[in-house]
């Protein structure tokens, strides 16, 4: 095997050896036909494998053979905390870009959401990274199955859209070592990617896609990784660098491939001696080890299929899942399907098609089903189903609403803004006056690719185009009225969120998502989504924001250390508008006495839960671990360990062990600069959320 490899090194002249360790396309790098080696082909992304580019322009080729298989968004997937789900959710992406000729997949993402404003949020898990971890393992192990790398990125500290090419992260080791870094050592030990992408940003003075620090001495050195390092796409900045460092390809955006910083420019920086050729050769062996674990090197290679029934089944399971019940009063939900003779949708959301948008994560998609179009196939012809578009939502690409657009961009600026706010105002008086006639209505609000999006982060967390106004004239029309949130992150919900009675967290759902929620609205399935992030009643509420540390200015400093997400609202008693881990469900569980074990290497905890309720349903049973001298160690005050996802019929009973490793309840000590493990008493705490805490035991731990 090996010696194949040293082989091809041997004959592979420099010129080749160059070819092979940039881009000679937007999307491949340069192959070596007389050896068999062939270019590497990439696509992103993560939620399925985008359209088909020439291979030295943004222009899309345009043919009808490269729609696929919209899957939900990662933030979508984490809300599932379903691993297994994860895993067929990371086969059905595989398969699809290996059935569309790719070897590398740009998928997924995992920077840990650090604040509620990033526009990349929908694209990435969670922020806690015991759920990424965990999600991300199987996801890149299903991906893989198809003889197609994950290329999970962005390595590191990505966590802001802002800037993102110079800003410089300042960030402790303790914060790096147990917030940032978790999910991409779980991605690479354990999912074994078969390959990485740098991010754009700096990390301590230091470009990421070739910074020694962390290429060389984390990946190689401490992890001993030997998978493809990938440049994010014109994340590369120096030649020299570059060359130096444990990087292996470079990328970029634009169309002069030779002159990318590791084409010519290396060349002559070889032939002048400043670089030694046994650098290239560890890339280039790199590569060709990657070629041979994908079989592209000879052997038999898997073919790959897209756009199968089966895939669209997975992304309808995932969508499902995905759905997370916020809140529930007088069980408004489910609605009832026999005794609904009108139901009012309002909301551009209803009728929105998410796919085409987003940066580089977009999808050609080959459908989509709306919410509206979901609700409407599912009530069939004895509801009727009346629509309001509620609220004007702009396009900054004229897709939709091409006419209105487009004739307001001949008016000036002033006029365009009367224009759209007597738009806003016509649209709102429209559906509130409908909303007083029906008997239920829903509501669609939110935001969509205009703000969760590559390249810039939002401004605030307030919904857009008067959505607010929108939504308190239609609760007090129409009390009883649902309201579902489609969004990549979250929103301010103040002014309405006490008036309302039912409210549905929506992701960027995938193609099936408007069958899913229309699933959702009526019964036909339970909820069982939780929240992989907290959402905070105000941006201040956020550690970072509230610190002033967000988006920073040509440095950010991360002084919030390791109270990201919910390990802060928790240690410093900030209620949440809705906490991390939370969810509803048609049904109720309970919750048995805890028992815990515990030997020199591991903690096992056990519980029975059962469904207390009249349906079937899945409950998310969530560890916490709170080390109960977490002050004096600068620890959070709760933290996620473990979670298991059971699906339980009414009455049903199960019992459900969860196993925690002795280790896994590492700290990095700043004072060592290494992990350890405190002696001391630990209180374990099995929950519904990590708010709703349903049994508690205190163990010691003694070395
Ligand atoms: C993004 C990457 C993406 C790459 C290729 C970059 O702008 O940051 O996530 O994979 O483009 O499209």
């Amino acid at each position: 095997m090996s010696n194949q490899i040293e082989q091809l090194l041997e004959k592979l002249t420099l010129e080749e050896k160059i070819a092979m360790i940039h881009g000679s396309g937007l999307f491949q790098t340069g192959g070596v036909e007389r050896l068999g080696i062939p270019p590497l082909k990439m696509s992103d992304g993560p939620m399925g494998v985008r359209k088909e580019f020439y291979n030295d322009s943004w222009k899309p080729i345009g043919n009808s053979d490269d729609y696929v298989t919209y899957l939900p968004s990662n933030g979508a997937l984490a809300a599932t905390w379903n691993r297994e789900l994860a895993y067929q959710f990371g086969e059905v992406l595989g398969e699809e870009a290996r059935g569309r000729g790719k070897d590398v997949i740009l998928a997924p993402g995992i920077n840990i959401k650090r604040s509620p404003l990033c526009g990349r949020n929908f694209e990435y898990m969670s922020e806690d990274p015991y759920l990424i971890s965990e999600m991300v393992v199987a996801l890149i192990r299903g991906i893989q199955q198809s003889d197609v790398a994950a290329c999970v990125k962005h390595f590191a500290a990505n966590n802001q859209e802002t800037n993102r090419h110079t800003v410089d992260v300042q960030l402790e080791e303790r914060a790096f070592r147990e917030i940032y870094l978790p999910g991409f050592y779980a991605a690479i030990k354990r999912g074994e990617a078969y390959s990485i992408m740098g991010a754009y940003n700096k990390l301590r003075g230091e470009q990421c896609c070739h910074s020694k620090g962390l290429l060389n001495g984390i990946l190689r050195d401490e992890w001993q990784y030997d998978g493809v390092i990938i440049s994010d796409w014109g994340g590369v900045h120096d030649t020299i660098e570059a060359a130096e460092s444990a990087l292996d390809i470079e990328m970029s955006v634009t169309r002069n491939f030779d002159q990318y910083y590791m084409a010519q420019p290396l060349l002559k920086a070889i032939q002048d001696g400043e670089i030694d050729v046994q650098l290239i050769d560890d890339k280039v062996r790199r590569i060709l080890q990657m070629m041979q674990k994908l079989n592209m090197l000879g052997g038999q290679r898997k073919a790959g299929c897209y756009n199968t029934s089966e895939h669209r089944q997975i992304a309808l399971e995932v969508a499902r899942e995905a759905i997370v019940l916020l809140k529930n009063d007088e069980n408004r939900l489910p609605l009832q399907p026999d005794k609904l003779n009108k139901l009012l949708v309002i909301g551009d959301n209803a009728e929105r098609l998410h796919s085409n948008g987003g940066g580089s994560a977009e999808i050609k998609a080959l459908y989509e089903i709306s919410p509206l179009m979901g609700l409407k196939s599912k009530l069939g012809g004895n509801t009727e189903v009346l629509y309001a578009r509620g609220y004007y939502a702009p396009e900054n690409n004229n897709k939709h609403n091409g006419q209105v657009e487009g004739d307001a961009n001949k008016l000036n600026e002033q006029q365009r803004l009367a224009e759209i706010e007597t738009l806003q105002t016509t649209m709102r008086s429209e559906a509130v006056k409908l909303a007083a006639q029906v008997e239920q209505v829903v509501l669609f609000i939110g935001l969509n690719h205009d703000y969760d999006v590559e390249g810039k982060d939002r401004e605030d967390m307030l919904l857009p185009y008067r959505q607010d106004e929108l939504i308190e004239q239609v609760l007090e029309a129409n009390p009883g009225t649902v309201i579902v949130i489609t969004a990549g992150s979250p929103v301010d919900m103040n002014r309405w969120i006490h008036k309302a009675k039912a409210v549905i967290w929506n992701g960027y759902n995938g193609m099936e998502g408007g069958n899913a929620l229309a699933e959702v609205l009526l019964g036909i399935y339970n909820p069982s989504g939780r929240l992989p992030e907290t959402f905070p009643y105000r941006l201040e509420d956020c550690c970072a924001h509230s610190i002033g540390e967000f988006p920073g200015n040509q440095k950010v400093y991360y002084d919030e250390g390791v109270f990201v997400g919910y390990r802060h609202y928790d240690t410093h008693h900030i209620k949440p508008q809705f906490c991390f881990g939370h969810g509803l469900s048609y049904t109720t569980f309970e919750y048995g006495a805890l028992e815990v074990a515990v030997d020199e290497h591991k903690i096992v905890i056990s519980c029975q839960i059962t469904n207390s309720g009249e349906i079937e349903g899945d409950e998310v049973v969530q560890l916490y671990v709170s080390d109960l001298n977490y002050r004096n160690l600068g620890k959070p005050e709760q933290e996620l360990k473990g979670y298991e996802k059971v699906g339980l019929k009414p009455n049903e009973s199960k019992r459900v062990t969860l196993t925690i490793e002795r280790s896994e309840l590492y700290y990095f000590d700043s004072k060592i600069e290494a992990c350890t493990v405190s002696d001391g008493a630990y209180e374990i705490r099995i929950a519904s959320s990590s708010r709703d805490i349903k049994g508690r035991a205190v163990i010691d731990i003694a070395y």
